[in-house]
């Protein structure tokens, strides 16, 4: 059965981030710094390598990949939810090179930024919470 809350704008928050910066690990940084746990965050900007991951539906496991050139984040979107009492920060992102060629995935630690600017939409209503979830053996939202 489909999983539906209703959620309010609360606050919306912009900005730039530093370079050198660890991409996942500062939105995360900022929402734990905001008590943010529920909201949504879009970012456009550069990187000077990447770390993606896939998930192997198979294995039931993250397969990271990194991308060790520099490259222009066409979009991020993600999602902020809490995962045991923290704020976590879900985030799919497409990436570019030179030639226009994209590179995708499951955002983690070890994306390096040259320039960020992002958005952060702060909700307010109700917060999902992760937890392990056995078809897919994802942590997914379970309340
Ligand atoms: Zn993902």
């Amino acid at each position: 059965m489909p999983m539906i809350r209703e959620v309010q704008p609360k606050k919306l928050f912009m900005g730039k981030l530093d370079y050198g910066s660890d991409l996942l690990e500062e939105l995360t940084s900022i929402c734990k710094k905001k008590n943010i746990y529920s909201g949504k965050i879009e970012a456009i900007g550069a990187v000077t390598k990447a770390v993606l991951a896939y998930y192997n539906q198979e294995k039931k496991t993250y397969e990271t990949f990194p991308i060790d050139k520099p490259l222009e984040i066409i979009a991020l979107i993600g999602n902020i939810s809490s995962k045991d009492n923290k704020p976590i920060v879900h985030a799919h992102i497409t990436l570019a090179d030179k030639e226009g060629k994209t590179f995708g995935g499951h955002l983690v630690s070890g994306t390096i930024l040259y320039a960020c600017e992002f958005i952060i939409q702060q909700f307010d209503g109700y917060v999902f919470k992760r937890g392990f979830d056995e078809v897919t053996g994802l942590p997914l939202w379970k309340e």
